[in-house]
């Protein structure tokens, strides 16, 4: 009946299964058991009828055209650029820190001082992850790289990963460089905004064919049977012969033979104001204060006009795949010794030729939106449509 099946109806699977359903014409199954599409893209109207997401804020922005050529053939745009401000000794300053972060915060002449000095050293218009800045061997570089460090990052990074920031990959907080600019927006990429009618639309609007059949409320194991030794899939009680398309946790799939890879959650805290506008900027990062890392107010990603407004704050919890309300693997973490436990079960999944692994927990990577979306339109390419 199904040629392919694919686990989970987020941003990967959705991308995979519509180009299986348009492009090659065959029939795909998706299953899902969340009771929505979109995985953690999901937004929705809520009570109000603001439009919130409900897994926290999501901004669309790309530097590659083929991803956003792709996603534009499903919506049109809001064209916003994102704006952080980070709540620092009770003044409000851009994130990523920049010329301006400097000016607001420090005295004139100091911030001119050390502005000559990031310029001298990196050039204008140039990121430096902070990491890299700590590293300087200039006496007073290395004071702000401190200062930086210590104001913006430290407890930040601690609140989101338990951790600090020496013991996570590099890149984690290399995604949010010092910026030596006046540009405070916190994407630099060509192609940035937000679907008009939102993701969910989006996604809607990809399984819309009648070569798709979607399962939701349905945990892949209640259907599917993959044996993890001989590789072998059953669907419905019969041989499955067709790719099996899989968008889950990886190690849930080979039923965590290696050991459980480590994920961090949040808790999401939704709240509805009844005022048409809360803060000055979509996301306010409060790096040092409270249990929460950011509060973003919708209303400035979407645009939409509405006499009251919606914020969402963000608690990071521990993640357990066992215990509800904890039960989200939101952010894979980037450490090395858990790269070793993702590559083994990798390299078991290779012996499988039905299995496709894609997306933030298949790949056990800390994906955007727009790298999902290439990997998949890259993997339909060359793994599902060249078969
Ligand atoms: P998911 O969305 O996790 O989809 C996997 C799906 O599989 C889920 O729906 C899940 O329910 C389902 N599934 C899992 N196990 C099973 C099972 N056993 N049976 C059936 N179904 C199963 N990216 C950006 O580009 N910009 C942003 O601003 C941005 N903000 C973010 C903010 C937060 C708080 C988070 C957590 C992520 C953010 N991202 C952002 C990243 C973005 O959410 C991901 O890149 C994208 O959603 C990943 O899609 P996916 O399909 O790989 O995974
Ligand atoms: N970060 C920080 N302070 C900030 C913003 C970010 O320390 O004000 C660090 C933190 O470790 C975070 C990482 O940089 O997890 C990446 O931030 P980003 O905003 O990209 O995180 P995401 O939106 O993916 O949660």
């Amino acid at each position: 009946m199904f040629d392919y099946v694919i686990v989970g109806a987020g941003l990967s699977g959705s991308v995979v299964a519509e180009r299986i359903a348009n492009d090659l014409n065959k029939k795909v199954l998706i299953i899902e058991k969340r009771n929505h599409i979109a995985g953690n893209v999901f937004d929705h109207h809520n009570e109000h009828g603001i439009l919130v997401h409900q897994y926290g804020p999501h901004i669309f922005h790309t530097k590659l055209k083929e991803v956003w050529d792709y996603i534009s053939q499903f919506t049109e745009w809001n064209h916003y650029h994102h704006r952080v401000l980070g709540s620092i000794d009770g003044q409000h300053v851009p994130i990523p820190f920049n010329l301006k972060s400097l000016f607001t915060l420090l005295p004139q002449h100091t911030a001119q001082q050390l502005e000559q000095k990031l310029v001298t050293h990196f050039g204008y218009n140039v990121k430096v992850p902070i990491l890299k800045l700590r590293e300087t061997s200039d006496e007073q570089l290395k004071w702000l790289a401190d200062y930086v460090y210590e104001k913006i990052f430290l407890h930040y990074t601690k609140k989101q990963w338990d951790m600090t920031p020496e013991e996570l990959n590099r890149n984690v907080t290399g995604r949010v460089p010092v910026y030596i600019s006046n540009d405070d927006r916190y994407f630099q990429d060509t192609y940035q905004g937000l679907p008009k009618n939102g993701y969910t639309r989006v996604v809607e609007a990809m399984l819309d064919h009648q070569n798709i059949k979607l399962m939701l409320n349905t945990d892949y194991k209640e259907v599917v049977t993959f044996n993890a030794d001989t590789g072998s899939i059953m669907l419905f009680g019969q041989p499955f012969t067709g790719q099996f398309i899989y968008t889950g946790k990886i190690d849930e799939l080979f039923n965590y033979k290696y050991g459980e890879l480590p994920y961090r959650s949040l808790r999401f805290e939704h709240e509805t104001i009844e005022q048409e506008k809360y803060q000055s900027a979509g996301t306010v990062n409060y790096p040092n204060e409270y249990d929460f890392t950011r509060i973003t107010e919708f209303k400035h990603l979407t645009g939409q006009v509405h006499p009251y407004t919606s914020i969402v704050r963000e608690y990071p919890q521990p993640y357990s795949k066992d215990i509800p309300g904890m039960d989200i693997p939101y952010y894979p973490i980037p450490q090395s010794q858990n790269q070793i436990v993702y590559k083994q079960y990798k390299q078991k999944a290779k012996q499988y030729n039905q299995v496709v692994l894609l997306g933030r927990l298949a790949e056990y990577t800390y994906y955007d939106m727009d790298a999902c979306i290439a990997k998949a339109l890259k993997v339909y390419e060359q793994v599902i449509r060249g078969e």
